[in-house]
């Protein structure tokens, strides 16, 4: 289907999210037209403050990043949701109205939600959310939620790439355990302890507490992740919550930490590009044989593999 970039960039400028939602399926689908838009976005980025949100199924990430999405909206504030789901068996785009706990915002026009997933692309969700991302800092969204589920290690490393990571955990089901060895206890910029109506939660929260180090002295001046308790369901918390990400922001801004930060994730961003290319191009000589034949080589012990690996490489960079 021919698209016109200029013309849905200018729209979703505009805030219209039906070119939000047409760009965003370009990322979803590697469109080759992706070059040019995100030419066309990288002049209009970096206004947005991105949130990643992640912690193990069931612990209220959709719950909570509802009831963010409320806050965030009583200060004025635009505000996006993306839904990063491996396993959603939703593709091609389709608005998170679905989602019961999202409705109370489908008619909002300052409010923006939707599930992400990726058809088999080479670089998977790892490539593909922080292009979403630009898309929706490019369409003028003052806050943009980034949620995944905290299992892979994919996920985990999105939710890393925030300007504030939010890590969720919940009471019970040994969720701790879970969480370090997701690797997401070492992620946080703030921690949440939610469903704190329920028994267990001090415990958790003090278990939290010591898993983390936040007993132990630290330099002055480094931050100190802080654990939140909430009750997302009945929007209790929540407020804390925004106020402590306002403080981690705050205190990034005064200590240079968000500029260094946006550029590593940037950085990350180039390398996850690069790495895909640079994969595509050895999946063409795969086609091509010369991977095959050189692979021949090794196997046969008249080649080592790194010098296969050299003479790929060089192929594909003067080839
Ligand atoms: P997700 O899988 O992490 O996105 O979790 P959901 O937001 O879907 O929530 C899972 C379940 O926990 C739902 O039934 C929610 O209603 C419930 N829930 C969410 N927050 C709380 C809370 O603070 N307290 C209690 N008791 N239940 C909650």
């Amino acid at each position: 289907m021919p698209q016109d970039v200029p013309g849905l960039v200018a729209r979703a400028r505009e805030g219209g999210s039906r070119a939000v939602a047409r760009l965003i399926s370009l990322v979803e689908g590697a469109s080759p037209l992706l070059r040019e838009v995100m030419a066309a976005l990288a002049p209009l980025t970096g206004n947005a403050y991105v949130i990643g949100l992640t912690g193990s199924p069931g612990v209220g990430k959709s719950t909570c990043t509802s009831a963010l999405v409320s806050a965030y909206r009583a200060t004025g504030r635009r505000v996006a949701v993306l839904a990063v789901d491996p396993s959603s068996p939703f593709s091609g785009g389709a608005l998170l109205g679905d989602r019961v706990r999202m409705s109370e915002h489908a008619s909002d026009p300052g409010v923006y939600i939707r599930s992400m997933a990726t058809r088999g692309h080479l670089g998977g969700l790892a490539w593909a959310a922080p292009q979403a991302v630009r898309v929706l800092d490019a369409a003028g969204f003052d806050v943009i939620v980034v949620e995944t589920v905290g299992v892979g290690q994919s996920e985990v490393e999105i939710a890393s790439q925030a300007d504030t990571s939010v890590v969720l955990l919940a009471p019970g089901m040994g969720d701790g355990i879970q969480a370090a060895k997701a690797g997401i206890l070492e992620i946080g910029d703030v921690y949440v302890v939610n469903k704190a109506d329920r028994d267990g939660a001090d415990a958790t929260a003090r278990e939290l507490n010591h898993m983390l180090g936040l007993g132990e002295a630290r330099a002055p001046g480094d931050w100190r992740p802080p654990i939140v308790r909430t009750v997302a369901a009945r929007a209790q918390g929540i407020d804390e919550l925004v106020a402590a990400v306002e403080k981690h922001r705050a205190w990034m801004a005064e200590h240079g930490v968000l500029t260094a930060r946006r550029a590593r994730r940037a950085a990350h961003e180039v390398e996850t590009i690069a790495v895909t290319a640079l994969r595509e191009r050895i999946g063409d000589l795969h086609g091509d044989r010369r991977l095959e034949s050189l692979a021949v080589e090794v196997a046969a012990g008249a080649l080592d593999p790194y010098t296969a690996a050299d003479k790929l490489i060089a192929g594909l960079t003067h080839g």
